[in-house]
């Protein structure tokens, strides 16, 4: 049986995800927000939370971490390189020290830009990967505290996922994200195709992730920048978008 998923909105526009791995029966929350919603999610499915996992330090991903460990007495998981700003954190992982969870294990992708110490949590196995703020659908986070050289070289990383990688990021970005790729890129027919299921999605306010690697790779500008100086200009205009 395969990693069970749920997709819990918090906030305005952010996800976290619910993670049940069948075997062992753990339960992972990634990056949340706030506790209730979790909690209440895993409750619903007769779930108990075990472990924490973060991405990045943001408060938007992190503000439930305390919340919900002393509600569960779960393991709080997060990038080693920011120990120090993940709250309640019990557990390092980095690239050589991934995270098994019960019979499988995430991959640790470090991939800084957004923040300095930025991970993504990749199942190999299972063809999900759990990126945070770093990849949206059609988009990425903006350079709060790393260089465009960076965040780029994390975009090359990130495009040598297989295409049929289900694609987990941090946000309902994607309408304003793609509007912007159309704007940049008027004659890309991929986009435009992408962008009418985004409607149509949006319309009725269903979630337009997760997306997949192979469609991120036509579709995202970021990941279509050829180097770092047209990494940088796309990433200076959306600034300003
Ligand atoms: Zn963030």
């Amino acid at each position: 049986m395969a990693l069970e998923i749920v997709q819990v909105p918090l906030l305005t526009d952010n996800y976290a995800y619910l993670l049940r791995e069948p075997k062992s029966g753990l339960v992972g929350i990634v990056d949340p927000s706030v506790a209730a919603g979790p909690l209440k999610a895993a409750e619903d499915r007769g779930w108990a939370i075990s472990h924490v996992l973060n991405t990045h330090h943001h408060w938007d991903h992190t503000g439930g971490n305390l919340e919900i460990k002393s509600a569960t007495g779960c393991t709080v998981v997060g990038p080693s390189y920011d120990a120090d700003r993940i709250p309640g954190i019990d557990q390092e992982v980095s690239e050589d020290a991934p995270f098994k969870f019960g019979a499988t294990e995430a991959e640790i992708i470090f991939i800084p830009g957004h923040t300095l110490g930025h991970i993504a949590f990749w199942f190999r196995k299972e063809k999900a990967a759990f990126v945070g703020d770093t990849l949206f659908a059609m988009g990425c986070g903006r350079l709060f505290e790393g260089t465009p050289e960076m965040m780029f070289a994390s975009m090359q990383k990130l495009k040598k996922l297989p295409d049929d990688t289900k694609i987990y990021c941090g946000h309902e970005y994607t309408l304003n994200n793609g509007e912007f790729a159309m704007g940049l890129d008027p004659g890309n027919a991929a986009i435009k195709e992408r962008m009418d299921d985004v409607y149509a999605r949006r319309a009725e306010s269903l979630p337009t992730v997760p997306s997949f690697m192979g469609e991120e790779k036509k579709t995202n500008p970021f990941l279509l920048a050829p180097d770092v100086k047209s990494f940088a200009e796309v990433r200076a205009k959306k600034d300003r978008y």
